[in-house]
């Protein structure tokens, strides 16, 4: 349990790498109100997302075709408020433990599909699928703390 041990600037890359609980819900489209700057969460994701395998489909190169496609690290962690409070980043951030479906927890990567807990249970569409202008049609949340 080396979440619980060690801060997320002490772990290796393996140890960062294998926290990610493949849940795909920060490959959501955000949309920002451009009066007010509020952000919303919407169930559609990234044009890269893989529904099949839930994963990105490029993530080495993924950046060639997002380019605003953020990379998580332990200096921009506590600024992405947007991350669901389910992402297990977040979770050891804020020193709490993961959920028992995480697959560290559990031993297995399809607990979290089982239990529901990923953007495609949830019945995401890709943003491809959707005209821009309908976009807002799809927002679950308001999130509430941010920075604009
Ligand atoms: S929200 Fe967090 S745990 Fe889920 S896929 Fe993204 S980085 Fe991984
Ligand atoms: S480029 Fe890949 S990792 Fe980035 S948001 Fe899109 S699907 Fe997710």
């Amino acid at each position: 349990m080396f979440w619980k041990e060690k801060q997320l600037r002490d772990m290796s890359d393996d140890e960062w790498e294998s926290l990610c609980d493949r849940c795909g819900k920060c490959c959501t489209i955000k949309l920002q109100d451009e009066f007010s700057g509020q952000l919303f969460d919407t169930s559609l994701v990234c044009k890269l997302f893989d529904k099949k395998n839930c994963q990105c489909k490029n993530y080495s190169q993924r950046h060639k075709y997002v380019n605003d496609c953020i990379k998580l690290s332990v200096n921009n962690i506590d600024k992405l408020k947007w991350l669901p409070d389910t992402c297990a980043y977040k979770l050891v951030a804020e020193g709490k433990d993961l959920y028992s479906w995480h697959h560290l927890m559990s031993g297995n990567y399809n607990t979290i599909h089982e239990t529901k807990n990923t953007v495609v249970t949830d019945g995401a569409k890709s943003e491809t699928d959707i005209e821009k202008i309908d976009y807002e049609d799809y927002i679950t949340r308001e999130i509430i703390d941010y920075d604009k």
